[in-house]
């Protein structure tokens, strides 16, 4: 029986190759979702989150967790962000687990906190991909998410095209906390899906420090910190 089906599993892979979730190479038999070449590139060091990039977030947060490089997953972060590709979405998800599970501070978390969307631009969009990758998150380690309490007042266009000055300028002052005594005394997870100047989580940061003796620390799928 077992011949009979690995037959047609090879038969069938044939005719419908399984592709690597970042690159689109054939994956080889043993390989699952992403080829061996990815899987060595696209753990993102974690003494990276020490460096100059993240030197904005550096005094409001205790710990980041990055799991790519952009250049890396951008095709699968596209499909997920834009066209609500959720395989994707899942997939990238799993991976930021997998390095979420080996951080010793993931089991002092209290909430997980997504970076909001507008709600226009929710309503536009459909779905907000941070908050997808929160639940993900949540269920994996057991956690509540809190999704209604960080909010962002400011309607702004995507800031795709706009220098690092440009960005900060347009989200300054653009989050709020309508509650902060949920958050005293809490250690949160704030979740992005890609950082690249830091702009918007530090906006984020400076609003959640507000709440007395909160800690916070930040999961995001990627950055652009650096080109491979
Ligand atoms: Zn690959």
């Amino acid at each position: 029986m077992d011949v009979i089906i690995s037959i047609f599993k090879s038969l069938f892979y044939t005719f419908f190759p399984r592709k690597c979730l970042f690159c689109d190479s054939i994956l080889a038999e043993n390989e699952t979702k992403i080829c061996s070449r990815c899987q060595k590139l696209y753990p993102y060091p974690d003494s990276y989150a020490k460096e100059e990039f993240f030197a904005p977030l550096l005094p409001y947060i205790s710990d980041i967790c990055v799991m790519g490089w952009y250049s890396q997953t951008k095709k699968a972060i596209k499909e997920f962000k834009f066209n609500e590709n959720l395989n994707y979405g899942r997939q990238l998800a799993r991976l930021l687990n997998e390095k979420l599970a080996r951080q010793e501070w993931i089991n002092d978390i209290d909430y997980i906190i997504p970076v909001p969307l507008h709600k226009r631009k929710l309503r536009k969009r459909g779905f907000n991909q941070s908050e997808y990758i929160s639940k993900l998150i949540a269920k994996r380690f057991d956690k509540k998410i809190m999704v209604d309490n960080l909010v962002r007042l400011v309607y702004n266009k995507d800031q795709h095209g706009s220098s690092q000055e440009e960005r900060y300028e347009n989200v300054r002052g653009i989050f709020n906390v309508k509650n902060h005594s949920l958050l005293e005394n809490k250690t949160v997870l704030l979740v992005d899906d890609v950082i690249t100047t830091c702009s918007t989580v530090s906006e984020c940061c400076k609003e959640l420090v507000k709440s007395e003796n909160i800690k916070i620390y930040i999961a995001c799928l990627a950055t652009d910190r650096q080109i491979i």
